[in-house]
């Protein structure tokens, strides 16, 4: 039994590649290729390189003495806030544009919502001199001004999708008919461990790296590689994905999920996934996903633009019916609170995707003994202006 993906990128009954038929030279290509690149010496000595070199890693394992002291347990912070451009995401865009180098292509395209997985993609062209095309709905665009510039300093060209609700699957819809269009000299760089196989399994190869300096540092810190719980916000799943990923076959390892509850549950404004979704087809894969009695995709909300998409991999699907993973789902009025506790504590101002995760400790008790790791997903300067609104600071 394990909960890695199968040869064909199920984990257990999600996953797959559910793609139209003119995609399939584009994807089987990424397939038959991925792990035999990832696998070649050359490969993995530039990614380490570069993750040390220009990301920064390892990002350190940090004992939060006052936070662990409130709530009677041993708590760690794994810092992917210190990552270059302030988040996880840069780990698989990294590992993606090097995928795309080994496979000959010069011109890379993306999808952003909130911006923060067109930023990621828009730095590492710019590291490679690669050509970037960023597609990003009209709404999106107007109101996420800074991450737009910060795509075009780095010269990328943003794109607007101007058809549908003008958001986040409108802009998947435009880079998956250029991918198409363009199938020989373009590679598509996915931000999460969405969309068809390979790409999920992809994503959290590329992300594993967090799981793997975890075991490193704990054994260090504790003289043990095994927390007893590991805990992550989940969007789409990526930075999960990467902080479960060499625990997931280790049952002695609790695996907490925290999903954005937006307003409630109820109140017909969230994003909480596996609470609210039936089983359904996103982005090409077979997964849980927020929709209407007819099947139609319906509109999520957080507080976090990171934490707002109306699906979750197939990788968390799986942990979530198959009940190894524990999920719980907080409310931007709890995740603020909690960013704040943290800021006044640590000294840490989180991402406030990242602030779902801490606020389970108000909720969830873990005995004086255990050792939880809450993976700090990316920091909070991104979000200042939404803890101003919201504390009127
Ligand atoms: C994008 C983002 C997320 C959500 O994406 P996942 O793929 O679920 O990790 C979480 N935290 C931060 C800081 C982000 O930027």
């Amino acid at each position: 039994m394990t909960y890695q993906a199968d040869e064909k990128g199920y984990y257990g009954e999600f996953g797959g590649a559910f793609i139209p038929e003119m995609l399939y030279p584009n994807t089987e290509e990424l397939r038959q290729n991925y792990i035999r690149i990832m696998n070649e010496p050359s490969f993995k000595k530039e990614f380490d390189q570069l993750l040390k070199d220009y990301v920064g890693r390892p990002t350190p394992l940090y004992f939060a003495n006052r936070l662990s002291e409130k709530y009677n347990t041993k708590i760690y912070l794994k810092r992917e806030d210190l990552c270059h451009t302030g988040a996880h995401k840069v780990n698989n865009t990294i590992g993606q544009i090097l995928m795309a180098k080994k496979l000959g292509k010069t011109r890379i395209i993306a999808e952003t919502g909130a911006g923060q997985h067109g930023v990621a993609t828009a730095t590492v062209c710019a590291l490679m001199g690669i050509q970037c095309v960023v597609y990003m709905g009209e709404i999106d665009i107007a109101r996420q001004s800074p991450n737009v510039a910060r795509m075009k300093m780095l010269g990328a060209e943003v794109r607007p999708a101007l058809s549908g609700s003008r958001t986040l699957k409108d802009a998947t819809n435009e880079a998956i008919r250029d991918w198409i269009n363009n199938p020989v000299d373009t590679h598509y760089i996915i931000g999460s461990v969405v969309g068809p196989h390979p790409y999920p399994d992809m994503v959290a190869r590329f992300q594993s790296v967090i799981s793997a300096e975890i075991k490193t540092q704990l054994q260090e810190k504790e003289g043990r590689e095994n927390p007893d719980y590991v805990v992550a916000c989940v969007g789409g799943g990526s930075n999960a994905a990467g902080a479960y990923y060499h625990y997931l076959d280790q049952p002695e390892v609790g695996i907490i999920a925290v999903e954005a509850a937006g307003k409630g549950i109820d109140s017909g404004e969230s994003a909480a996934t596996s609470a609210l979704g039936k089983v359904g087809i996103i982005h090409g894969s077979k997964t849980l996903l927020m929709q209407t009695p007819d099947g139609q995709i319906t509109e999520p909300y957080s507080i976090s633009a990171g934490l707002d998409y109306p699906g979750v991999g197939p990788m968390h699907a799986h942990l979530f019916k198959s009940g190894r993973g524990e999920f719980i789902s907080i409310t931007d009025d709890d995740a603020m609170q909690a960013g704040l506790l943290l800021s006044k504590l640590e000294g840490i101002i989180p991402a406030i995707e990242s602030s779902h995760a801490f606020a389970i400790l108000e909720y969830r008790k873990f005995k004086p003994e255990d050792v939880v790791v809450i993976n700090l997903s990316g920091r909070g300067d991104k979000d200042l202006n939404t803890y101003i609104d919201y504390f009127n600071l």
